[in-house]
Protein backbone atom coordinates (compact mmCIF):
# COMPACT_ATOMS: atom_id res chain seq x y z
CA UNK A 1 0.00 0.00 0.00
CA UNK A 2 1.65 3.60 -0.90
CA UNK A 3 0.93 7.20 0.71
CA UNK A 4 -1.31 9.11 -1.39
CA UNK A 5 -0.23 12.42 -1.71
CA UNK A 6 -1.07 15.05 1.13
CA UNK A 7 -4.25 16.47 0.87
CA UNK A 8 -3.37 18.74 3.13
CA UNK A 9 -0.95 20.50 1.32
CA UNK A 10 -1.84 22.14 -2.41
CA UNK A 11 0.69 22.06 -5.52
CA UNK A 12 0.97 26.10 -5.54
CA UNK A 13 1.05 28.76 -3.33
CA UNK A 14 -2.59 31.23 -2.31
CA UNK A 15 -1.48 33.85 -4.26
CA UNK A 16 -0.54 31.44 -7.80
CA UNK A 17 -3.68 29.93 -6.91
CA UNK A 18 -5.96 32.33 -6.26
CA UNK A 19 -4.71 34.18 -9.95
CA UNK A 20 -5.88 31.00 -11.85
CA UNK A 21 -9.17 30.90 -9.84
CA UNK A 22 -9.34 34.45 -10.08
CA UNK A 23 -9.52 33.94 -14.07
CA UNK A 24 -12.85 32.01 -14.09
CA UNK A 25 -15.90 34.09 -14.17
CA UNK A 26 -18.37 31.37 -14.13
CA UNK A 27 -16.74 29.67 -11.45
CA UNK A 28 -17.06 33.21 -9.65
CA UNK A 29 -20.65 33.70 -10.71
CA UNK A 30 -21.43 30.49 -9.14
CA UNK A 31 -20.23 31.01 -5.51
CA UNK A 32 -21.64 34.79 -5.16
CA UNK A 33 -24.87 32.80 -5.77
CA UNK A 34 -24.38 30.15 -3.48
CA UNK A 35 -22.45 32.01 -0.88
CA UNK A 36 -25.14 34.66 -0.69
CA UNK A 37 -28.19 31.87 -0.54
CA UNK A 38 -26.88 30.26 2.21
CA UNK A 39 -25.51 33.60 4.20
CA UNK A 40 -28.73 35.05 3.92
CA UNK A 41 -30.54 31.98 5.23
CA UNK A 42 -28.19 31.83 8.66
CA UNK A 43 -28.59 35.32 9.20
CA UNK A 44 -32.55 34.68 9.23
CA UNK A 45 -32.52 31.73 11.47
CA UNK A 46 -30.15 32.82 14.02
CA UNK A 47 -31.43 36.11 14.61
CA UNK A 48 -34.89 33.69 15.77
CA UNK A 49 -32.96 33.29 18.54
CA UNK A 50 -32.63 35.72 21.59
CA UNK A 51 -30.18 33.51 23.24
CA UNK A 52 -27.63 33.05 20.54
CA UNK A 53 -24.88 34.72 22.07
CA UNK A 54 -25.40 32.48 24.87
CA UNK A 55 -25.91 29.36 23.17
CA UNK A 56 -22.18 30.47 21.19
CA UNK A 57 -20.78 31.24 24.75
CA UNK A 58 -21.81 27.47 25.87
CA UNK A 59 -20.30 25.68 22.55
CA UNK A 60 -16.77 27.69 23.02
CA UNK A 61 -16.84 26.73 26.73
CA UNK A 62 -17.38 22.75 25.92
CA UNK A 63 -15.11 22.71 23.49
CA UNK A 64 -12.21 24.62 25.63
CA UNK A 65 -13.24 22.19 28.20
CA UNK A 66 -12.97 19.07 25.77
CA UNK A 67 -9.17 20.65 24.74
CA UNK A 68 -8.43 20.68 28.45
CA UNK A 69 -9.48 17.09 29.25
CA UNK A 70 -8.75 15.17 25.87
CA UNK A 71 -6.80 12.17 27.28
CA UNK A 72 -9.14 11.68 29.69
CA UNK A 73 -12.02 12.17 27.44
CA UNK A 74 -10.62 9.43 24.58
CA UNK A 75 -9.91 6.90 27.30
CA UNK A 76 -13.75 7.27 28.35
CA UNK A 77 -14.70 6.96 24.59
CA UNK A 78 -12.85 4.09 23.89
CA UNK A 79 -13.88 2.17 27.09
CA UNK A 80 -17.56 3.21 26.89
CA UNK A 81 -17.42 2.12 22.80
CA UNK A 82 -16.32 -1.18 23.13
CA UNK A 83 -18.36 -2.15 25.96
CA UNK A 84 -20.78 -1.37 23.77
CA UNK A 85 -19.73 -4.14 21.04
CA UNK A 86 -17.25 -1.44 18.92
CA UNK A 87 -13.31 -2.01 18.24
CA UNK A 88 -11.88 1.35 18.75
CA UNK A 89 -8.33 1.77 16.70
CA UNK A 90 -5.39 4.69 17.18
CA UNK A 91 -4.28 6.34 14.31
CA UNK A 92 -1.33 8.41 14.66
CA UNK A 93 -1.44 9.90 11.26
CA UNK A 94 -2.88 9.87 7.59
CA UNK A 95 -1.18 6.70 6.94
CA UNK A 96 -1.82 4.42 9.85
CA UNK A 97 -5.20 6.00 9.31
CA UNK A 98 -5.44 4.18 5.87
CA UNK A 99 -3.36 1.26 6.74
CA UNK A 100 -6.02 0.52 9.29
CA UNK A 101 -9.34 0.67 7.08
CA UNK A 102 -8.15 -0.66 3.96
CA UNK A 103 -7.24 -3.78 6.40
CA UNK A 104 -10.57 -3.77 8.22
CA UNK A 105 -12.13 -3.62 4.24
CA UNK A 106 -9.83 -6.79 3.00
CA UNK A 107 -10.64 -8.85 6.09
CA UNK A 108 -14.26 -8.27 5.67
CA UNK A 109 -13.76 -9.66 1.93
CA UNK A 110 -14.97 -6.30 0.31
CA UNK A 111 -13.42 -4.81 -2.96
CA UNK A 112 -15.73 -1.75 -2.98
CA UNK A 113 -17.29 0.76 0.07
CA UNK A 114 -19.70 3.16 -0.13
CA UNK A 115 -19.10 6.40 2.44
CA UNK A 116 -20.84 8.80 4.40
CA UNK A 117 -19.49 12.68 3.71
CA UNK A 118 -16.52 13.01 5.71
CA UNK A 119 -13.80 15.66 6.19
CA UNK A 120 -11.52 13.14 8.17
CA UNK A 121 -11.34 10.46 5.22
CA UNK A 122 -10.91 13.64 2.53
CA UNK A 123 -7.90 14.66 5.15
CA UNK A 124 -6.15 11.28 5.00
CA UNK A 125 -6.34 11.06 1.05
CA UNK A 126 -8.52 7.64 1.74
CA UNK A 127 -9.72 6.93 -1.31
CA UNK A 128 -7.00 7.44 -2.89
CA UNK A 129 -5.01 5.15 -0.58
CA UNK A 130 -7.98 2.53 -0.86
CA UNK A 131 -7.70 2.70 -4.40
CA UNK A 132 -3.68 1.62 -4.45
CA UNK A 133 -4.99 -1.81 -2.61
CA UNK A 134 -7.75 -2.36 -5.43
CA UNK A 135 -10.52 -1.22 -3.30
CA UNK A 136 -12.91 1.11 -4.36
CA UNK A 137 -14.56 4.08 -2.82
CA UNK A 138 -17.83 5.13 -3.83
CA UNK A 139 -18.95 8.72 -2.16
CA UNK A 140 -22.80 8.97 -1.45
CA UNK A 141 -23.59 12.36 -0.66
CA UNK A 142 -25.10 14.37 -3.78
CA UNK A 143 -22.46 17.01 -3.74
CA UNK A 144 -19.48 14.63 -3.30
CA UNK A 145 -20.81 12.21 -5.80
CA UNK A 146 -20.97 14.95 -8.47
CA UNK A 147 -17.43 15.90 -7.61
CA UNK A 148 -16.06 12.80 -7.78
CA UNK A 149 -17.85 11.49 -11.05
CA UNK A 150 -16.46 14.38 -12.12
CA UNK A 151 -13.32 13.45 -11.28
CA UNK A 152 -12.33 16.77 -9.19
CA UNK A 153 -11.54 17.73 -5.83
CA UNK A 154 -14.58 19.58 -3.04
CA UNK A 155 -14.15 23.37 -3.07
CA UNK A 156 -16.69 24.24 0.49
CA UNK A 157 -16.61 21.95 3.48
CA UNK A 158 -20.19 22.11 3.23
CA UNK A 159 -21.14 22.22 -0.24
CA UNK A 160 -18.16 20.57 -1.80
CA UNK A 161 -19.63 21.19 -5.63
CA UNK A 162 -20.56 24.84 -4.94
CA UNK A 163 -18.35 25.56 -8.09
CA UNK A 164 -20.77 23.79 -10.40
CA UNK A 165 -23.97 25.24 -11.66
CA UNK A 166 -26.88 22.84 -12.56
CA UNK A 167 -26.40 23.17 -16.59
CA UNK A 168 -22.72 21.69 -15.22
CA UNK A 169 -23.65 19.24 -13.56
CA UNK A 170 -26.08 17.67 -15.77
CA UNK A 171 -23.27 17.76 -18.07
CA UNK A 172 -21.03 15.67 -15.75
CA UNK A 173 -23.77 13.29 -15.22
CA UNK A 174 -24.05 12.37 -18.71
CA UNK A 175 -20.10 12.04 -19.23
CA UNK A 176 -19.48 9.98 -16.43
CA UNK A 177 -22.45 8.50 -14.35
CA UNK A 178 -23.38 4.73 -16.55
CA UNK A 179 -26.68 4.62 -15.77
CA UNK A 180 -27.82 8.07 -16.38
CA UNK A 181 -31.53 8.29 -18.15
CA UNK A 182 -31.99 9.25 -21.90
CA UNK A 183 -32.49 12.80 -22.30
CA UNK A 184 -31.47 14.15 -18.67
CA UNK A 185 -32.55 17.53 -17.93
CA UNK A 186 -30.69 20.44 -15.58
CA UNK A 187 -33.86 20.22 -13.21
CA UNK A 188 -32.76 19.83 -9.87
CA UNK A 189 -35.45 17.21 -9.24
CA UNK A 190 -34.35 15.24 -12.32
CA UNK A 191 -30.84 15.43 -11.39
CA UNK A 192 -31.67 14.47 -7.80
CA UNK A 193 -33.78 11.14 -8.77
CA UNK A 194 -30.93 10.57 -11.24
CA UNK A 195 -28.44 10.37 -8.30
CA UNK A 196 -31.13 8.58 -6.25
CA UNK A 197 -31.54 5.64 -8.47
CA UNK A 198 -27.49 5.49 -9.41
CA UNK A 199 -27.02 5.31 -5.54
CA UNK A 200 -29.84 2.87 -4.44
CA UNK A 201 -27.79 -0.07 -6.72
CA UNK A 202 -25.10 0.51 -4.44
CA UNK A 203 -26.37 0.89 -1.35
CA UNK A 204 -28.10 -2.42 -1.77
CA UNK A 205 -24.91 -4.52 -2.58
CA UNK A 206 -22.57 -2.80 -0.76
CA UNK A 207 -21.68 -5.03 2.67
CA UNK A 208 -18.77 -1.98 4.16
CA UNK A 209 -19.61 1.56 4.86
CA UNK A 210 -16.92 4.39 5.66
CA UNK A 211 -18.59 7.46 7.33
CA UNK A 212 -16.84 10.65 9.38
CA UNK A 213 -18.74 11.43 13.12
CA UNK A 214 -19.60 14.97 13.46
CA UNK A 215 -19.68 14.45 17.77
CA UNK A 216 -18.42 11.64 19.55
CA UNK A 217 -20.11 11.28 23.13
CA UNK A 218 -17.20 10.13 25.46
CA UNK A 219 -19.78 9.46 28.85
CA UNK A 220 -21.72 6.55 26.18
CA UNK A 221 -19.16 6.17 23.08
CA UNK A 222 -22.38 7.21 20.96
CA UNK A 223 -21.54 8.59 17.77
CA UNK A 224 -23.19 11.14 16.11
CA UNK A 225 -23.56 11.83 11.83
CA UNK A 226 -25.72 15.02 10.67
CA UNK A 227 -27.09 14.77 7.47
CA UNK A 228 -29.72 16.57 4.82
CA UNK A 229 -30.14 13.80 1.89
CA UNK A 230 -30.47 10.33 4.43
CA UNK A 231 -27.63 8.57 2.05
CA UNK A 232 -25.41 8.91 5.17
CA UNK A 233 -28.21 7.22 6.98
CA UNK A 234 -28.55 4.10 4.47
CA UNK A 235 -24.82 3.90 4.64
CA UNK A 236 -25.01 3.92 8.59
CA UNK A 237 -27.87 0.84 8.66
CA UNK A 238 -27.98 -1.41 5.48
CA UNK A 239 -23.80 -2.35 5.43
CA UNK A 240 -22.80 -5.33 7.29
CA UNK A 241 -19.20 -3.41 8.31
CA UNK A 242 -19.36 -0.31 9.28
CA UNK A 243 -15.72 2.03 9.68
CA UNK A 244 -15.95 5.42 11.45
CA UNK A 245 -12.96 7.83 11.12
CA UNK A 246 -12.98 10.27 13.67
CA UNK A 247 -10.81 12.91 14.53
CA UNK A 248 -9.72 13.16 18.14
CA UNK A 249 -11.20 16.69 18.47
CA UNK A 250 -14.58 15.61 17.72
CA UNK A 251 -15.02 14.60 21.49
CA UNK A 252 -17.77 15.68 23.52
CA UNK A 253 -18.33 14.66 27.53
CA UNK A 254 -21.85 13.75 27.53
CA UNK A 255 -24.91 13.43 25.87
CA UNK A 256 -26.71 16.20 27.29
CA UNK A 257 -23.56 18.62 25.59
CA UNK A 258 -25.88 18.05 22.04
CA UNK A 259 -28.22 20.19 23.43
CA UNK A 260 -25.95 23.14 22.26
CA UNK A 261 -24.49 21.57 18.91
CA UNK A 262 -27.40 21.07 17.40
CA UNK A 263 -28.97 24.31 17.61
CA UNK A 264 -25.38 25.82 16.52
CA UNK A 265 -24.60 23.29 13.71
CA UNK A 266 -27.99 22.80 11.34
CA UNK A 267 -28.36 27.05 11.66
CA UNK A 268 -24.95 28.05 11.18
CA UNK A 269 -24.05 25.42 7.68
CA UNK A 270 -27.35 24.83 5.85
CA UNK A 271 -29.41 27.67 7.89
CA UNK A 272 -31.82 25.23 8.51
CA UNK A 273 -33.11 25.30 12.61
CA UNK A 274 -32.98 21.62 12.57
CA UNK A 275 -30.81 19.02 9.87
CA UNK A 276 -33.73 16.62 7.89
CA UNK A 277 -31.46 13.07 9.50
CA UNK A 278 -29.46 12.67 12.87
CA UNK A 279 -28.10 9.51 12.96
CA UNK A 280 -27.14 8.48 16.29
CA UNK A 281 -24.83 4.78 17.38
CA UNK A 282 -23.84 3.34 20.16
CA UNK A 283 -21.44 0.29 18.99
CA UNK A 284 -23.72 -3.00 18.01
CA UNK A 285 -27.00 -3.21 18.45
CA UNK A 286 -27.46 -6.81 17.98
CA UNK A 287 -29.84 -7.88 15.38
CA UNK A 288 -30.34 -4.29 14.08
CA UNK A 289 -27.67 -2.23 12.04
CA UNK A 290 -24.00 -3.07 11.12
CA UNK A 291 -23.00 -5.87 13.56
CA UNK A 292 -19.54 -5.29 12.52
CA UNK A 293 -18.70 -1.56 13.88
CA UNK A 294 -14.88 0.20 14.26
CA UNK A 295 -13.56 3.18 15.43
CA UNK A 296 -10.52 4.61 14.03
CA UNK A 297 -9.71 7.74 16.42
CA UNK A 298 -7.06 10.01 14.29
CA UNK A 299 -4.37 12.22 15.54
CA UNK A 300 -2.68 13.22 12.07
CA UNK A 301 -1.33 16.70 13.71
CA UNK A 302 -3.98 17.59 16.28
CA UNK A 303 -1.68 16.74 19.41
CA UNK A 304 0.65 19.20 18.09
CA UNK A 305 -1.93 21.79 17.38
CA UNK A 306 -3.27 21.20 20.84
CA UNK A 307 0.37 22.25 21.89
CA UNK A 308 -0.41 26.04 20.49
CA UNK A 309 -1.91 28.17 23.17
CA UNK A 310 -3.43 30.41 20.47
CA UNK A 311 -3.55 28.00 17.71
CA UNK A 312 -5.39 25.59 19.48
CA UNK A 313 -9.04 27.07 19.06
CA UNK A 314 -8.91 25.54 15.59
CA UNK A 315 -9.62 22.62 17.09
CA UNK A 316 -13.16 23.74 18.49
CA UNK A 317 -13.88 24.16 14.93
CA UNK A 318 -17.77 22.00 14.36
CA UNK A 319 -16.96 22.18 10.30
CA UNK A 320 -20.65 23.96 9.78
CA UNK A 321 -18.33 26.37 6.91
CA UNK A 322 -20.20 29.68 8.12
CA UNK A 323 -16.63 31.32 7.76
CA UNK A 324 -16.28 30.70 4.27
CA UNK A 325 -19.91 31.57 3.56
CA UNK A 326 -18.92 35.21 4.54
CA UNK A 327 -15.55 35.25 3.65
CA UNK A 328 -14.58 38.26 0.71
CA UNK A 329 -11.55 36.03 0.07
CA UNK A 330 -13.43 32.72 -0.12
CA UNK A 331 -16.24 34.40 -2.29
CA UNK A 332 -13.56 35.19 -5.11
CA UNK A 333 -10.90 32.54 -5.28
CA UNK A 334 -12.89 29.95 -4.51
CA UNK A 335 -11.99 26.82 -2.59
CA UNK A 336 -9.56 25.16 -4.94
CA UNK A 337 -7.31 28.56 -4.49
CA UNK A 338 -6.54 27.18 -0.94
CA UNK A 339 -4.81 23.97 -2.15
CA UNK A 340 -6.17 22.15 1.03
CA UNK A 341 -9.10 19.99 2.07
CA UNK A 342 -10.07 22.70 4.48
CA UNK A 343 -10.23 26.01 2.51
CA UNK A 344 -12.03 29.41 3.42
CA UNK A 345 -10.48 30.95 6.91
CA UNK A 346 -10.94 28.14 9.03
CA UNK A 347 -8.40 26.33 6.28
CA UNK A 348 -6.13 29.10 6.26
CA UNK A 349 -5.66 28.75 10.42
CA UNK A 350 -6.09 24.38 10.50
CA UNK A 351 -4.42 23.36 7.11
CA UNK A 352 -0.85 24.93 8.24
CA UNK A 353 -0.98 23.92 12.17
CA UNK A 354 -1.44 20.07 10.76
CA UNK A 355 1.30 20.62 8.60
CA UNK A 356 3.42 22.65 10.08
CA UNK A 357 6.50 24.10 7.71
CA UNK A 358 4.41 23.94 4.88
CA UNK A 359 0.79 26.08 4.03
CA UNK A 360 2.72 29.05 5.18
CA UNK A 361 0.94 31.19 2.26
CA UNK A 362 -2.69 30.23 3.94
CA UNK A 363 -2.39 32.87 6.80
CA UNK A 364 -2.37 35.34 4.58
CA UNK A 365 -5.04 34.54 2.33
CA UNK A 366 -7.50 37.33 4.92
CA UNK A 367 -8.45 40.62 4.68
CA UNK A 368 -8.58 40.00 8.69
CA UNK A 369 -11.70 41.71 8.36
CA UNK A 370 -13.57 39.63 11.58
CA UNK A 371 -16.66 38.70 9.65
CA UNK A 372 -15.26 34.58 10.50
CA UNK A 373 -14.83 35.98 13.35
CA UNK A 374 -19.06 37.33 14.14
CA UNK A 375 -20.08 34.32 12.30
CA UNK A 376 -18.31 31.04 13.98
CA UNK A 377 -20.73 29.17 15.94
CA UNK A 378 -18.41 28.48 18.65
CA UNK A 379 -16.14 32.10 18.47
CA UNK A 380 -13.01 30.96 17.30
CA UNK A 381 -11.24 34.13 16.98
CA UNK A 382 -10.05 33.16 13.69
CA UNK A 383 -7.83 36.35 12.79
CA UNK A 384 -6.37 36.15 16.53
CA UNK A 385 -5.23 32.67 15.56
CA UNK A 386 -3.87 34.35 11.54
CA UNK A 387 -2.14 37.20 12.91
CA UNK A 388 -0.60 34.34 15.46
CA UNK A 389 0.16 31.93 11.91
CA UNK A 390 2.12 34.81 10.08
CA UNK A 391 4.32 35.48 13.06
CA UNK A 392 5.17 32.05 12.80
CA UNK A 393 6.13 31.95 9.05
CA UNK A 394 9.66 32.44 7.58
CA UNK A 395 9.65 35.31 5.81
CA UNK A 396 12.00 35.74 2.35
CA UNK A 397 15.05 37.73 2.66
CA UNK A 398 13.13 40.52 0.39
CA UNK A 399 10.72 40.95 3.36
CA UNK A 400 12.92 40.68 6.01
CA UNK A 401 15.03 43.24 5.20
CA UNK A 402 11.73 45.54 4.34
CA UNK A 403 10.68 44.82 7.76
CA UNK A 404 13.87 45.74 9.66
CA UNK A 405 13.90 48.81 7.39
CA UNK A 406 10.53 49.74 8.53
CA UNK A 407 10.91 48.59 12.29
CA UNK A 408 14.35 51.17 12.28
CA UNK A 409 12.24 53.97 11.18
CA UNK A 410 8.97 53.52 13.51
CA UNK A 411 11.56 53.39 16.14
CA UNK A 412 13.46 56.58 15.11
CA UNK A 413 11.01 59.70 14.97
CA UNK A 414 13.03 62.20 12.77
CA UNK A 415 14.11 58.53 10.54
CA UNK A 416 10.46 58.42 10.18
CA UNK A 417 9.62 62.16 9.59
CA UNK A 418 12.20 62.32 7.09
CA UNK A 419 10.72 58.70 5.00
CA UNK A 420 8.05 60.43 5.04
CA UNK A 421 8.96 63.43 3.32
CA UNK A 422 10.74 61.44 0.59
CA UNK A 423 7.92 59.65 -0.09
CA UNK A 424 5.60 62.87 -0.39
CA UNK A 425 8.46 64.11 -2.98
CA UNK A 426 8.20 61.20 -4.91
CA UNK A 427 3.91 61.40 -5.14
CA UNK A 428 4.89 64.78 -6.04
CA UNK A 429 5.82 63.55 -9.21
CA UNK A 430 3.04 61.27 -9.90
CA UNK A 431 0.34 62.58 -12.91
CA UNK A 432 -2.47 62.17 -10.74
CA UNK A 433 -1.24 63.15 -7.56
CA UNK A 434 -4.49 65.36 -6.86
CA UNK A 435 -6.63 62.69 -6.62
CA UNK A 436 -6.68 61.56 -2.89
CA UNK A 437 -8.13 58.19 -3.19
CA UNK A 438 -5.99 57.26 -6.26
CA UNK A 439 -4.38 54.33 -6.17
CA UNK A 440 -0.61 53.18 -7.49
CA UNK A 441 -1.63 49.69 -9.40
CA UNK A 442 2.28 49.36 -10.79
CA UNK A 443 5.01 50.74 -8.59
CA UNK A 444 8.68 50.13 -9.72
CA UNK A 445 10.90 47.44 -8.05
CA UNK A 446 10.68 46.59 -4.97
CA UNK A 447 7.46 48.03 -4.96
CA UNK A 448 6.27 46.15 -7.62
CA UNK A 449 6.00 43.25 -5.72
CA UNK A 450 3.58 44.37 -3.40
CA UNK A 451 1.33 45.85 -6.48
CA UNK A 452 1.35 42.60 -8.13
CA UNK A 453 -1.05 41.75 -5.95
CA UNK A 454 -3.09 44.47 -4.25
CA UNK A 455 -3.14 48.53 -4.93
CA UNK A 456 -0.89 50.96 -3.15
CA UNK A 457 -2.58 53.80 -1.76
CA UNK A 458 -0.53 57.42 -2.31
CA UNK A 459 1.26 59.35 0.93
CA UNK A 460 -1.38 61.84 1.93
CA UNK A 461 -0.23 65.06 0.89
CA UNK A 462 -0.42 65.98 4.75
CA UNK A 463 0.78 63.76 7.62
CA UNK A 464 -1.46 63.51 10.42
CA UNK A 465 1.44 64.65 12.38
CA UNK A 466 1.85 68.28 10.23
CA UNK A 467 -1.99 68.64 10.48
CA UNK A 468 -1.55 68.24 14.57
CA UNK A 469 1.64 70.68 14.27
CA UNK A 470 -0.48 73.04 12.36
CA UNK A 471 -3.65 73.09 14.09
CA UNK A 472 -2.38 72.85 17.64
CA UNK A 473 0.48 74.86 17.07
S1 LIG B 1 -14.19 27.94 12.10
FE1 LIG B 1 -16.20 28.31 13.04
S2 LIG B 1 -17.43 29.14 11.32
FE2 LIG B 1 -15.62 28.18 10.38
S3 LIG B 1 -16.25 26.08 9.88
FE3 LIG B 1 -15.33 26.02 11.93
S4 LIG B 1 -17.03 26.27 13.38
FE4 LIG B 1 -17.77 26.92 11.37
Amino acid sequence: MTDAPNPLVGAAPFPAAARVELGKPQLRRNLRHATHTIRDKRLRVVSELDDWEDLRAAGSAIKAHVRQNLPELLVEFEAAATAAGATVHWARDAAEACRIVANLVIGAGATELVKVKSMATQEIGLNESLETVGVSAYETDLAELIVQLAGDTPSHILVPAIHYNRTEIRDIFRQHMPDAPDGLTDDPPVLAEAARTHLRRRFMTTKVAVSGANFAIASTGTLVVLESEGNGRMCLTLPETLISVVGVEKLLPDFTDLEVFMQLLPRSSTGERMNPYTSMWTGVTPGDGPQDVHVVLLDNGRSSVLADPIGRQALACIRCSACLNVCPVYERAGGHAYGSVYPGPIGAILSPQLTPGRNESLPFASTLCGACYDACPVRINIPEVLIHLRQTVRHRPAERVAFRILADLMAHPRRYRAALRAARAGAALHPRRHRVAFPVRRAPWPGSRWTAARDAPLPATETFADWWARERA
